[in-house]
């Protein structure tokens, strides 16, 4: 194998500050690993200097056949409320770290293998993970990207050229991904649920140093900061859940061990893009009550958040934890207010209404009023936003064209065009058109291109890849992109963990 361009050498501050947290492994041996997928851009703005590599040189890096300097693979302890049972230990059972790398702007970034083989983790699990859903990790996730939505990224793809048993025999594949850092709730909750409250600040400690350095480090144990942590926290969460409620997001998994300290997205299992607005919608063939609901994922982020507050308690007030409750009640009771005004301006800026406005209560009635108007017609979500925005521009006929026939968006419309033309700024449907994308990962096309790429055929993959990397412009050549799924699809359409 050639030698990188430049110097890059992983360093890894896990694996030296957090000592008790990890269990050493390596990945599995592999036979014929092959390169499905490069994100050549990524691995750019990461400075990895991977350009002289060939295809079968990146296939051995990115299957952990060949580690490169410094990489010292790792599982990561973690515990997690799953569907709101607690398991005191789970862990990555199918992930290693192998290492951190600097990004060009400074910041510390995991590269991580998942599906690279079983761990210590692995509770009887094979380790592995399937081409099927390794790309769609890979797509989601960088459709998310390319949204503006902070998540994991994918670095690679690459086939195992064995197979992996679930239903039915299905090629393997492992995705190395890129995440800020892999902390979730439930690595906190794997050292609280063991009252090690050492272990506990440890990582509070290094989640501050990693995501949140602005936080006072003159005292490593100064309570307060844990609970400005708490707050750094659950306003990313609320950041990030008001996005995805904006374009219509559904998780599918939000357990406690899915949600990252650091405010990105992270594992894509059974998510997926609504198409017909309904709040109810749930996709995930696992989540029988409905628990992570589209309505729902607000009210679960802030659930979520109280066990991070509660693994935080003893920091905060070591003599008498209880007696810190008042304080991070106050943090958590501002969660869904603070998530509600993120939500709103986001609502306000997809309807083209300028911010600040000065007629808020009338904002949101028009929101509320619109919302209403696609649940109750069944209306395709990201078409709808779409295409009011070409309404701003007099285009009328393809909002309607999403409507049954007759007056139903008259009223509603007239309040609209009443609003905005108080507005001094005359470009509405432009700015409109840069927060309301017109390409999604359809999920009827997410997996034709997942059953291709599980045959050998990656072209739909790229092809839809490529599409989803411009959302917000608009390319008359690609309508079948924007296109919903046929209702008989959306009616039986269940995403499975693929685990
Ligand atoms: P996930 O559903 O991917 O969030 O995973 C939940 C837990 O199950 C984590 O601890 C994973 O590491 C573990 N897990 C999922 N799939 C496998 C697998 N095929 N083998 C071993 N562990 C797994
Ligand atoms: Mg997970």
């Amino acid at each position: 194998m050639q030698e990188p361009t430049a110097p890059f050498c992983f360093s890894n501050s896990y694996a030296e500050e957090l000592l008790d947290f990890y269990v050493e492994c390596q990945p599995m041996a592999v036979q014929e690993p092959e390169l499905l997928q490069f994100n050549a851009s990524l691995a750019t703005e990461l400075g990895l200097g991977l350009e002289a590599l060939v295809s079968q040189d990146l296939a051995q890096v990115f299957s952990g056949q060949t580690l490169l300097d410094g990489s010292r693979p790792l599982a990561q302890a973690y515990a997690g409320h799953q569907f709101g049972g607690f398991s005191p230990q789970l862990g990555d059972g199918r992930g290693l770290l192998l290492g951190e790398v600097a990004g060009s702007n400074g910041d510390r970034r995991d590269i991580a293998l998942k599906g690279s083989g079983p761990t210590a983790f692995s509770r009887g699990g094979d380790g592995k993970a399937a081409v099927g859903a390794v790309l769609r990790e890979y797509l989601i996730g960088e459709a998310m990207h390319c949204l503006g939505i902070p998540t994991t990224r994918a670095l690679a793809a690459v086939a195992t050229g064995e197979l992996v048993y679930r239903e039915r025999p299905l090629p393997g594949a492992i995705l190395t991904r890129v995440a800020a850092s892999h902390i979730r709730v439930g690595t906190f909750q794997f050292f609280a649920a063991r009252q090690r409250w050492d272990q506990v600040r440890q990582l509070a400690n290094y989640a501050i140093e990693r995501h949140d350095p602005q936080i006072s480090a003159d005292n490593d144990n100064d309570p307060d900061r844990y609970l400005a942590l708490l707050q750094e926290v659950s306003e990313r969460q609320a950041a990030l859940i008001a996005n995805w409620m904006l374009v219509g997001f559904i998780h599918g998994v939000m357990n406690t061990d899915n949600m990252a300290i650091s405010g990105e997205t992270i594992d894509y299992g059974p998510c997926a893009y609504m198409e017909s607005f309904s709040p109810d919608a749930v996709f995930s063939s696992i989540d029988q009550q409905g628990r992570y609901a589209y309505k729902n994922q607000p009210q679960i982020a802030q659930w979520n958040l109280t066990r991070l507050a509660e693994t935080l308690l003893p920091l905060i007030d070591e003599d008498d934890p209880e007696g810190a409750v008042p304080k991070v009640e106050a943090i958590l009771n501002d969660f869904i207010p603070h998530y509600e005004k993120l939500w709103l301006a986001g609502a306000q800026n997809k309807l083209g209404l300028e911010n600040p406005s000065s007629d808020i209560d009338g904002d949101k009635l028009l929101v509320k009023d619109w919302l209403n108007l696609l649940k109750v017609h069944s209306v395709d979500y990201t078409l709808a936003w779409r295409r009011l925005a070409d309404a701003a521009d007099g285009n009328l006929q393809k909002l309607e064209a999403l409507f049954p026939a007759g007056d139903i968006l008259a009223d509603w419309l007239a309040r609209w065009h009443q609003r905005t033309a108080q507005q001094s700024a005359s470009d509405t449907a432009e700015r409109m058109r840069s927060v309301n994308p017109i390409y999604i990962p359809r999920n009827h096309l997410v997996e034709e291109a997942l059953d291709a790429a599980s045959e050998g055929d990656l072209a739909p993959f790229e092809e839809l890849l490529a599409v989803l990397k411009t959302p917000f412009e608009e390319r008359p050549t690609l309508s079948r992109y924007a296109t919903p799924a046929p209702k008989e699809f959306m009616d039986q359409y269940e995403t499975f963990c693929g685990t």
